[in-house]
């Protein structure tokens, strides 16, 4: 098994070679499968994380988790990896993770998208949204600057031209930071920024930057809240047309034993749930109670603020938009969370950061905070000073200015595995919370005449009710708790059914916590009892299977006598 490095990001061939070691080192508790095929043909893989000798995946209520969806955010494969990691070397040694291995599977995509990651991490970079699918059209743009590293060291920073007209200027304490001029400043040293990049048909005078050919959001093909390109940027011709979230679906619908998921994106330090498009009222109310009570645990362990994107995380404030976690919720009624990895205006010690909306609007000392902190902390990783450059189409320009891939969109290497080892024990936490089915008694008595009295009690341990969530039921998207006999040969039933439809059984969620102050009438509403009457040898034995989609499947075998 070669060492997984976490100060580092690794290319899909490296990748594929370490998700297939972790296969091999641990084939008791991984497995290694390809749910389907990027546009450019790249296996799209998902480990399966389980410890079979207690029984199949299948058999075991679900945690699903990807990454890497959008392209550059490729500390989002990082983070997947990390938590595969942890449950395989850390079974047997760490309680909760052997607890969660044994009674609970994971299904893990570390990288949903990589073509989109392989040219992020390609020695000359580039960057698109997500999918290297041209669209919306094929052809590209004539005139204007296409974004790359132009100067050979690897990185894409920016480009400043000197301009009496530009919008920039030095701050007067850090000269390499640009800031925007005073609305009715004259007299100083202004520039124009853009992105460094190569230059199609310049006039001398007007600057534009090509709109990348690839426009496509794989976070925006989802079949919830779908809308198409006029209302929704990226969402594909239909729901599920690119490759890699049809593989996505399906792996996920079939798989009905998934009860929850989380998605990592980069960046802004946040912990995101649905809906992305309706108000909190809008949600059933236990549903958002279990949502808050998850998200008081994200925030007690990774320190990050849990969110509503509704009401919180929008781009723009009359925008909606759907993806992941509003499909796995609105649609399957799973609880979906969506990490944003990683803030470095927390790092520079800005608080009140406001997420999307510091971009539109943030005072010039936050932008000096930032820099400080880059050259206090990271030894000038995230800001580059400017260099003259001889621009091919351009002229004298000079390239520097902020690290966008390695330092915003991305944790600088030296804190990526700080920052990625903050979320496993959320995500065992919320796996943990899931329903599970266990058996209490199997039991048969004998009544004379051949007849056999068989009782079978199970409950729920998990946290949540069998169904999870209200969403689920409402949606008829989960059936409830089948006991299903298997008689021998020669064996029938006097009373009761081959198979019964037991219905749901709660979990603990949803009760008060003020304990005796409301009746709780039905105190063991996670837990039922079914008999059976059977007329059958002496010697005979009768398999009794309960199962549920949700909260996994007990077996009991009976031996009459
Ligand atoms: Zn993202």
């Amino acid at each position: 098994m070669p060492q997984i490095a976490f100060d580092r990001f690794y290319r899909y061939a490296e990748l594929t070679e370490i998700l297939h070691a972790l296969a091999r080192e641990y084939p008791h508790l991984a497995a290694i499968e390809t749910i389907g095929k990027s546009h450019e043909g790249r296996d799209i893989f998902v480990l399966t994380v389980t410890n079979v000798q207690t029984g199949p995946a299948s058999e075991k209520p679900a945690f699903w988790i990807d990454g890497n969806i959008h392209s550059t955010e490729v500390a989002a494969s990082a983070a997947a990896l990390y938590f595969v990691n942890m449950l395989v070397t850390q079974y047997g040694n760490d309680a909760d993770v052997t607890r969660a291995l044994d009674t609970r599977a994971f299904y893990v995509c570390p990288r949903v998208n990589p073509d989109g990651a392989e040219w992020a991490l390609a020695d000359k970079p580039k960057w698109v949204r997500s999918s290297t699918r041209p669209y919306p059209f094929d052809e590209q743009d004539v005139e204007g600057l296409s974004v790359e590293d132009i100067d050979g060291d690897g990185r894409i920073l920016q480009m400043r031209i000197e301009d009496p007209n530009g919008l920039w200027k030095a701050h007067p304490q850090a000269p390499n930071l640009m800031v925007r001029r005073e609305p009715t400043e004259i007299g100083g040293t202004y520039y124009r920024i853009l992105p460094e990049g190569r230059y199609d048909h310049y006039d001398g005078y007007t600057l534009k930057i090509k709109r990348p050919r690839q426009q496509l959001d794989l976070n925006r093909n989802f079949p919830a809240s779908w809308r198409q390109e006029f209302e929704q940027q990226g969402a594909g011709p239909y729901p599920t047309s690119e490759p890699e979230i049809r593989a996505f679906v399906d792996f996920v619908v079939r798989h009905p034993n998934i009860t929850a998921g989380t998605s990592f994106h980069t960046w802004s330090g946040v912990l995101l749930r649905p809906f992305e498009h309706m108000p909190d009222d809008d949600m059933d109310a236990e549903d958002l109670w279990f949502y808050q009570r998850a998200g008081r645990k994200g925030t007690e362990v990774t320190g990050y603020p849990a969110i509503s994107v509704f009401h919180e995380f929008r781009y723009h404030p009359k925008s909606v938009i759907g993806g992941t976690s509003d499909w796995i919720y609105e649609h399957l009624g799973a609880f979906s969370w969506v990490v944003e990895i990683w803030s470095p205006m927390r790092e520079a010690g800005l608080s009140d950061y406001k997420f999307i909306d510091w971009f539109r609007d943030h005072s010039i000392d936050d932008d000096l905070a930032l820099y400080r902190w880059n050259v206090d902390k990271l030894g000038g990783a995230a800001h580059h000073g400017w260099k003259p450059f001889q621009h091919p189409q351009l002229g004298a320009i000079e390239i520097g200015g902020w690290d966008r891939f390695h330092a915003f969109g991305n944790p600088p290497l030296s804190l990526l595995e700080r920052e990625i080892g903050k979320f496993p024990r959320w995500l065992l936490w919320q796996a943990l919370c899931s329903p599970a089915l266990e058996l209490v008694h199997a039991g048969s008595e004998r009544l004379g005449d051949g007849t056999y009295k068989l009782t079978l009690v199970i409950q729920n341990v998990g946290w949540l009710p069998t169904y999870v969530t209200k969403r689920a039921l409402a949606r008829k998207t989960v059936r409830g708790v089948f006991a299903e006999l298997e008689l021998p040969e020669g064996a029938s039933l006097a009373t009761g059914k081959l198979r019964e439809d037991i219905g749901q059984l709660e979990g603990k969620a949803y009760k008060h916590t003020g304990v005796s102050f409301w009746p709780d009438y039905n105190v063991t509403d996670d837990r039922v009892k079914r008999e059976w009457i059977v007329r059958a040898e002496e010697g005979a034995t009768i398999g009794i299977t309960a199962r549920h989609e949700r909260a996994g499947t007990v077996h009991a075998s009976l031996v009459l006598g």
